[in-house]
């Protein structure tokens, strides 16, 4: 902190010490001139010059100790129980300042303190934590960014410089040309996810709700995997309950099935099966996705939520681990339910509860 210059050094005095030493003088005169004047009167005592003379001597001499001693007393309170505290938070907020996070306050004994000043010490150290996890967040947003950048640059590198072979056959100048493009494409899907992360986690209040078909939506984001289950042998079964109305946002929702369906048939082999069921009550939409895939340990699951978070790395190239962060966004800001129950080797159901009138 900036040391004092002398000019607030005296003005600091002036007000706390010197004034204060006024005031006491002042109201101790007061009380003994007071004193005196009653009980002169009650007595009936006539004063001489010379009693007056010792007298006011003596009153003089009594304010100033008087006022000396509280000024003291006022001084070394103020010291303990105000200029203490303050200075340590001011020294952490210094800290915080030059980015330490890590600072905390100890409280302050409560005896002969201002408990004011540890309702100040217990909000700066909540502030202090969530600003270390803010941060703690940032850096690893970032690592995860560069992490998840690097592997398809790098690849798109290699493939850039083997094009440049002037005798390269047509097969592998075709095949080193679709590495890049498939490099890019992971980039752009990547960047394409935490914008719309980064949009969702700004959004607070859910405000683009219309009324549509929920079930319509649903079967058309089924057909969209289409190329995928004929390729893979992939059974579908679907029960869908029919012309089930909900207003909400049908873009935010389509994001949630699509991500759900591309997940079912990313993790389920040749020839497995995943289901599709809608049903719904007055007040809910229940939706699930069941999949016959590779399914995942407890404490895979206790993850899939977060971003960046991949449990199955063999499959890491055809995600970037935000699909599953930016469903349960979308549900957050709806105030729905998702939960999954899955079993290693036999597959994963993802169960959906949102109300059918969004605002409710
Ligand atoms: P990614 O794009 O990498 O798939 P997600 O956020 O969609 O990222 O999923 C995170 C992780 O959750 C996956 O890496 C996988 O381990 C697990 N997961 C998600 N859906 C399924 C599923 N249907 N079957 C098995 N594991 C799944």
């Amino acid at each position: 902190m900036k040391k004092k210059n002398t000019y607030e050094k005296v003005l600091f005095i002036v007000n706390n010490y010197i004034v204060f030493f006024a005031l006491v003088a002042f109201v101790t005169t007061c009380c003994m001139m007071l004193f005196v004047t009653i009980l002169s009167d009650t007595l009936q005592l006539s004063l001489t010059e010379e009693n007056i003379n010792v007298a006011a001597k003596l009153t003089f001499g009594n304010v100033v100790l008087l006022s000396f001693i509280f000024t003291v007393i006022d001084v070394v309170r103020r010291k303990l129980t105000v200029e203490r505290p303050v200075k340590r938070i001011t020294d952490a907020t210094e800290k915080m300042m030059q980015g330490d996070f890590s600072v905390r306050i100890k409280p302050i004994s409560r005896f002969g303190t201002d408990a004011k000043f540890n309702e100040i010490i217990d909000c700066f150290n909540k502030m202090a934590e969530e600003l270390s996890g803010v941060e703690t967040l940032r850096t690893d947003f970032i690592a995860n960014v560069s992490h998840e950048m690097k592997t398809p640059l790098s690849v798109m590198q290699n493939f850039g410089t083997l094009l440049q072979d002037p005798d390269l056959p047509a097969d592998k100048r075709l095949e080193y040309a679709k590495g890049i493009t498939d490099g890019s494409r992971r980039i752009s899907d990547m960047m394409t996810n935490i914008l719309k992360l980064n949009r969702l986690e700004n959004q607070q209040i859910y405000c683009n709700a219309t009324e549509y078909n929920l079930s319509e939506q649903l079967c058309e984001c089924l057909l969209q995997f289409e190329n995928v289950w004929e390729k893979k042998g992939i059974e579908i079964e679907t029960e869908i309950a029919e012309d089930v109305m909900i207003t909400a946002d049908e873009e935010l929702l389509y994001l949630v099935w699509n991500n759900l369906l591309s997940n079912a048939f990313k993790f389920t082999p040749e020839g497995g099966t995943v289901a599709l069921s809608l049903a719904a009550d007055d007040a809910y939409a229940v939706i699930k996705v069941k999949d016959t895939g590779c399914g995942m340990s407890p404490e895979v699951g206790a993850h899939i939520f977060e971003k960046f978070y991949q449990g199955d790395t063999s499959r890491a190239t055809q995600g970037n681990g935000l699909g599953l962060a930016l469903v349960k966004r979308v549900i957050d800001i709806m105030e729905g339910e998702i939960g999954v129950e899955s079993t290693p080797g036999a597959g994963s159901t993802f169960t959906v509860k949102v109300r059918r009138q969004q605002g409710e």
